[in-house]
């Protein structure tokens, strides 16, 4: 019995060395396990290289340094739309996405690659990283403040936060610098910015060049803030386009891309802090803006936006030169309908109007050359307005250009036992009402368009005679059923 005993304690004892020795296995084995595991869910984190350029960069060696500091927490994307050329020689964990596909390739998909990152670093060429705190510290700025976008310098370089001023109805964008401030829409000169992974992938155009001023329309039209971290800068690489050359070729680039941006957002107009303007919309040398308005209302309103103001220079040119033609040839004319509203409500053109309407005694309409020779045939004048008789109706229309066809209406009117009259038309506007002689007598003037205009007296009366009682109190677009038919609020906010 002693001797079973014995035999069952020393088996027992063997069992627990087996038991102990196993546990300890596994948990030998256990870190390895984890360790696989942390790698593949624990991927915190994407850097990705896309304001680069291929004839001249530092690609390689910033993803190494980026691979150096970050190891197995980072995957590192360089991103181009089209082959990079030559190709660059990059370490395997980096990968090269190309944006737009040849015909028998996929498009990547963004959100995919960025599936296990919590955030996204947009590093621009020629930067390195010296340790991964710099990154901890960034993300926890990030979480920390109220800012969606954390941004730190690269290299010693100037950077300058500015404040965006967007405003989509007008199609204008205004950039003031903001020197002091932490919290800019955007951030000029050399920077690294870090953002929510899902952020990025809730822009529009997450991708789109150039970067920084991409962001920072996106991010102003969303309300974000970029904060800019003072006191921590970012190491910096080989010095790229070093000679003049190479700058032009990069400026250029970069001056395309900013136009393409500007483009596929609806920036029409930019004023920055010099006071000067640049225009990305059309001018006399191209089409106007907005297709052949049908239903009495333009393009633009169905987009939730107003005259283009591209379009708003070219009208008050167009104007302003009808005006002078007018006068010079002694005719007797009016400014009507909807832009005599205008010229009431702001002295200028209603700001969602497409035209600019005139009215003109038809027996002066043969006293000015250019109306009678374009009844006739189309007639450009010395200055490049094109003049000519309308297909639609009795009236006369002037072009901003041959190629621009924004323009005014001239509509004749003929005095007849006191009333001016335009005759029954099948479409006719409110301009084309008729209306006692005496609001011509005399002419009065009124501002419009930066001069003064020919305007009927008591111009207030003459308005509610044709649009109705409280119009020029009570702007309305000029229909607002077909709005309100496609679900656009047709409330004008003045
Ligand atoms: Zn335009
Ligand atoms: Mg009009």
């Amino acid at each position: 019995m002693v001797r079973l005993r014995k035999g069952r304690t020393l088996f027992s004892i063997l069992l627990l060395i087996i038991v102990i020795l196993l546990i300890k296995l596994i948990s030998l084995e256990s870190p390895s396990v984890s360790s696989k595991l942390i790698k593949k869910n624990n991927t915190r984190y994407t850097v990705i290289i896309r304001e680069f350029e291929s004839f001249d960069n530092d690609v390689v060696d910033t993803t190494y340094s980026v691979l150096n500091v970050c190891g197995d927490k980072c995957q590192v994307l360089v991103m181009s739309d089209d082959l990079i050329y030559p190709p660059l020689a990059l370490p395997p964990q980096a990968k090269v996405i190309k944006l737009n596909p040849d015909i028998l390739e996929q498009p990547p998909n963004l959100a995919q690659l960025l599936q296990h990152s919590q955030y996204v670093v947009l590093l621009p060429d020629g930067t390195r990283w010296s340790s991964s705190s710099q990154l901890q510290d960034l993300i926890v700025l990030l979480e920390n403040g109220d800012s969606q976008v954390v941004g730190v310098g690269v290299g010693g370089g100037t950077l300058t936060c500015h404040r965006y001023n967007l405003d989509l109805r007008a199609w204008s964008l205004s950039i003031a610098p903001s020197p002091h401030s932490e919290a800019c829409d955007s951030v000029s000169g050399r920077v690294t910015l870090i953002l929510r992974t899902q952020h990025l992938l809730n822009l529009t155009h997450p991708l789109a060049r150039p970067v920084q001023v991409s962001l920072g329309l996106q991010g102003a039209a969303r309300g974000w803030k970029v904060h800019l971290t003072h006191g921590m800068v970012l190491g910096e690489g080989r010095q790229l386009f070093s000679n003049e050359h190479l700058q032009w070729k990069r400026q250029t680039l970069n001056d395309e891309r900013q136009k393409g941006l500007f483009h596929i957002f609806g920036i029409k107009k930019v004023v920055r802090s010099s006071q000067e303007v640049e225009w990305y919309g059309c001018s006399r040398k191209t089409p106007r803006c907005f297709p052949t308005v049908v239903d009495d209302t333009p393009d633009y309103l169905y987009r939730s936006r107003w005259t283009p103001p591209c379009c708003l220079e070219g009208l008050r040119a167009t104007a302003r030169h009808v005006f002078q033609s007018l006068r010079a040839c002694r005719a007797r004319w009016w400014l009507e309908g909807g832009s005599l509203l205008g010229a009431v409500r702001s002295g200028d053109i209603i700001p969602w109007d497409y035209d600019v309407d005139v009215g003109i005694y038809a027996a002066d309409v043969d006293r000015c050359q250019q109306l009678k020779s374009s009844r006739w045939q189309t007639v450009e004048d010395q200055d490049g307005y094109v003049w000519q008789r309308a297909t639609e109706g009795k009236f006369y229309r002037v072009h901003y250009s041959a190629t621009n066809h924004l323009h005014v209406d001239i509509f004749p009117f003929t005095p007849r036992d006191g009333l001016m009259t335009r005759g029954q038309w099948p479409n006719a506007h409110k301009q084309d009402q008729d209306f006692p002689e005496h609001f011509l007598r005399p002419i009065s003037t009124i501002s419009f368009a930066g001069v003064m205009a020919a305007a009927p007296n008591n111009v207030r009366d003459f308005l509610e005679l044709k649009f109705g009682v409280g119009v020029v109190e009570n702007p309305q677009y000029p229909n607002p059923a077909v709005l309100a038919y496609n679900n656009i609020s047709a409330r004008t906010p003045l």
